[in-house]
């Protein structure tokens, strides 16, 4: 046994991570964790994938779950404040809804938006190629009238002109 890995691990993983993580060498650990929520399961197809599943599986290690509405809501409207909602896809938000229905699990992700929003939601995140080291925080400006505002509109409620996001960046 190794001493300082008394601790029980557990992931979510995400589109990103079905892709290009398998096979890992974290999730051969006997007391790792694995869940996917439902909605990512149909997107599993690789061989290599399936075959790190099943051994999981059959070790009793793998979970498949659906996310409590409560977490989904709580997730799509921190999307909408930090904008990246117009980023994630509905499997991403059902990701990072189901960390937050196993506290002290980890995203695995390479997905920037997946790795902000966890960022906001103190999530803890590990990724396989990229990781961010500032979170964004996005605002909009109206090409028109330079008008700032924080949340996401399809126009400027000031003069009715189109809006382009930005964002300014804050350390993790
Ligand atoms: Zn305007």
């Amino acid at each position: 046994m190794n001493n300082n890995k008394d601790e029980k691990k557990t992931y979510v993983i995400d589109s990103t991570a079905i892709m290009h993580f398998f096979p890992n060498e974290q999730l051969a650990n006997e007391d790792t964790y694995l869940i996917i929520p439902e909605k990512l399961k149909s997107e599993i197809k690789s061989f290599q994938a399936k075959a790190v599943l099943e051994v999981m599986d059959a070790d009793q290690r793998l979970i498949y779950t659906s996310p409590s509405d409560h977490s989904i809501k709580i997730v799509k409207e921190k999307a909408i404040s930090s904008g990246d909602i117009s980023s994630l896809s509905e499997t991403d938000i059902h990701v990072i809804a189901t960390a937050l229905d196993f506290p002290g699990s980890r995203v695995i992700s390479d997905d920037n938006a997946v790795q902000n929003l966890c960022a906001f939601l103190n999530i803890d995140v590990e990724t396989f190629l990229f990781k961010i080291k500032t979170r964004r925080v996005y605002f909009w400006k109206c090409v028109g009238c330079n008008n700032t505002i924080k949340t996401k509109l399809n126009v400027c409620p000031e003069c009715g002109n189109r809006l382009k996001r930005f964002y300014k960046k804050k350390k993790i």
